[in-house]
């Protein structure tokens, strides 16, 4: 059997280390056998740029008669890094600027791996850095594709109905550069149950939500809100899983017209704004709730 090898299978095995023994050139033959030995002996060809395959290309290049042909010590095989470590230690103690570094450099989950930019929340800017105290803490599911990109939650059309939404109760968004305009309040911090986006925008994982948790839980101890909104399902989920009993089977529209408690915060569950976009009929029910939590401060 020859080992017919081409220059590019040569240039492969190269680069696995294999050295290889050239045998004497055979003496010529006729072009019928020499067109026979490449159709049996040839290796089956691959697409390029594979080159993932454990141990099959010495396999299939080497015959086992073949002792110049030796195995590579170490076949690299591309298998993607998932990077992912343990949540920080004592985030249930850290202050506001430890817990927005331990949220930008979170690699708790795999949502980590497909995030531009991580999304801590935004409202107004305590002067020494510490966590602003604010009347209101307004928690939605997760960051979408403009959020992932702007590090800003509820940017887009879903993040302008929400600001609407406020302005009707007199908040505008906090913001570094923001001043508050005439007659309003920025006494609100906006956030998410997760603080990275879900690729193409799919459902939390309940893994990810209750690694993703305890940032939530400690943003609430230190912004001290007098009311939290929670948009949606998840965010009522994560927020009254302790308190509601089997709260995945209630659909949300029962969980509105209440007021619960976490932390000792009250909460009022209402519809995401994302999907008022598309059920311009619940609209009216959005802003009923927003007056029943506005009615509780
Ligand atoms: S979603 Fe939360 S837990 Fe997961 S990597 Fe982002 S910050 Fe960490």
């Amino acid at each position: 059997m020859s080992l017919d090898l081409d220059k590019r299978q040569r240039a492969m095995l190269r680069e696995m280390g294999v050295r290889l023994w050239q045998p004497p050139s055979p003496p010529p033959v006729a072009a019928d056998a020499a067109i026979n030995t490449v159709a049996v002996d040839a290796p089956p060809k691959r697409a390029e740029g594979r080159f993932d395959v454990e141990a099959e290309p010495a396999r299939a290049l080497a015959p086992a008669a073949a002792p110049a042909v030796r195995p590579p010590a170490q076949v690299p095989v591309a298998r993607p890094a998932t990077g992912l470590q343990p949540r920080p230690a004592g985030v249930e103690l850290m202050d506001w600027p430890a817990l927005q570094a331990a949220v930008a450099g979170c690699r708790a989950c795999a949502l980590c791996e497909s995030r531009k930019n991580t999304v801590f929340g935004i409202g107004p800017v305590a002067a020494d850095g510490a966590a602003p105290q604010v009347d209101w803490l307004i928690v939605g599911e997760a960051p979408g594709e403009n959020e992932d990109l702007a590090g800003e939650p509820f940017v887009g059309q879903a993040g302008k109905l929400l600001d609407n939404m406020l302005l009707a109760i007199g908040l505008q968004r906090g913001h570094d550069a923001a001043a508050p305009r005439a007659g309003l309040s920025t006494s609100v911090f906006i956030t998410n149950v997760l603080k990275c986006r879900p690729p193409a925008n799919r459902n939390p994982d309940p893994a990810e939500v209750a690694q993703c948790e305890p940032y939530l839980k400690r943003q609430v101890e230190l912004l001290q809100p007098k009311m939290i909104l929670a948009l949606g399902k998840f965010a009522a989920q994560s927020l009254l899983q302790d308190s509601v009993p089997e709260v995945q089977k209630i659909p949300l529209g029962k969980l509105r017209g209440q007021v619960f408690r976490y932390l000792g915060v009250p909460v009022v569950v209402s519809y995401h704004p994302a999907y008022l976009l598309r059920s311009l009929g619940d609209k009216a029910k959005a802003w009923d709730d927003l007056c029943l939590a506005q009615a509780q401060l």
